[in-house]
């Protein structure tokens, strides 16, 4: 596994594997390494024919609205690089922050556009223009042929697809299903900072969401369905940011489910802000 931390080093990679004419699979992350992301890994290295995967690590401050956040973002590269390795991946680009950001923060920023405007957008202003500009600079640099993202992070994927569809950008994205604990907490780096009780907690948020989607292919009415399932979150000590029906292009709030609908829900628990999705196809 080829370990590179800046420009040169990328550029020194790509040339090298050139002559193999091989396609590249990218695997963008913040670190803190789990089980999610060895599954964007595992869904990169069962494309066929079998392209590079090189696996990204880049706290991205420009996507961090709150400095107390970002400095208390987890940092574990040794045991990242350690995973990786293990996974068989080719390359790891780990670039310190002046390597991507080398005249700080105020430079040009991408527009993600309408589909940023509520959900994660509202409650993190600037997160998205944040993550797509430093996503789409890692395009330039890397060129991969594909790029995973995952459904966890549903409003990012949606952002990531619109961006590459609207900038024509020749990198194909695939989106890869949630990685959950047995008890269907959605993985997350987040979740470390749940307390024991606060952990017992967490995982009513998708037990909401499953439920919810329930009664609405139950044909119960969509309003009552929402404000249940707030309410029983509330009950169960979360502060619910939003639990939205909506569609899953638009991500617009739909007050009947259609045949391509999304659940999606934020919600702090303590000191942690969880979010989740449940597709519905009807
Ligand atoms: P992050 O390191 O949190 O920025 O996440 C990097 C990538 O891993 C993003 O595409 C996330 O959507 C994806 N990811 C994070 N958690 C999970 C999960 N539990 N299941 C699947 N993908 C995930």
């Amino acid at each position: 596994m080829q370990r590179l931390s800046n420009l040169a080093q990328l550029a020194h990679w790509q040339a090298q594997v050139a002559h193999g004419a091989q396609p590249i699979a990218f695997v963008p992350t913040m670190g803190n390494l789990h089980a999610g992301h060895l599954h964007l890994v595992a869904q990169a290295q069962a494309i066929s024919p079998a392209p590079l995967i090189l696996v990204s690590i880049f706290v991205n401050p420009l996507q961090f609205n709150d400095a107390a956040d970002l400095a208390r973002y987890p940092r574990t590269l040794d045991d990242d690089l350690a995973r990786l390795r293990e996974a068989g991946i080719d390359a790891v680009f780990m670039p310190p922050v002046d390597v991507l950001l080398p005249d700080g923060e105020h430079g040009v920023r991408i527009d993600p556009g309408p589909l940023a405007q509520d959900w994660e957008g509202a409650a993190r202003p600037g997160h998205f223009a944040g993550m797509a500009t430093i996503v789409a600079k890692l395009f330039h640099l890397i060129r991969p042929q594909f790029a995973l993202f995952g459904e966890k992070d549903f409003q990012q994927l949606a952002i990531v697809q619109a961006m590459v569809h609207d900038l024509n950008f020749p990198v194909d994205i695939l989106a890869v299903p949630t990685q959950r604990a047995p008890d269907g907490l959605a993985l997350s780096s987040r979740n470390r900072f749940l307390s024991d009780a606060e952990r017992a907690t967490a995982p009513h948020l998708y037990a909401q969401l499953r439920q919810a989607a329930g009664a609405l292919i139950a044909q119960q009415s969509v309003e009552a369905v929402l404000h249940k399932a707030r309410a029983e979150l509330a009950a169960a000590g979360f502060v619910v940011d939003y639990f939205a029906l909506c569609d899953a292009k638009s991500l617009q709030p739909i007050t009947r489910l259609s045949p391509n609908s999304v659940l999606l829900a934020a919600a702090q628990l303590g000191a942690v802000r969880l979010i989740d999705n449940l597709r519905i196809r009807s």
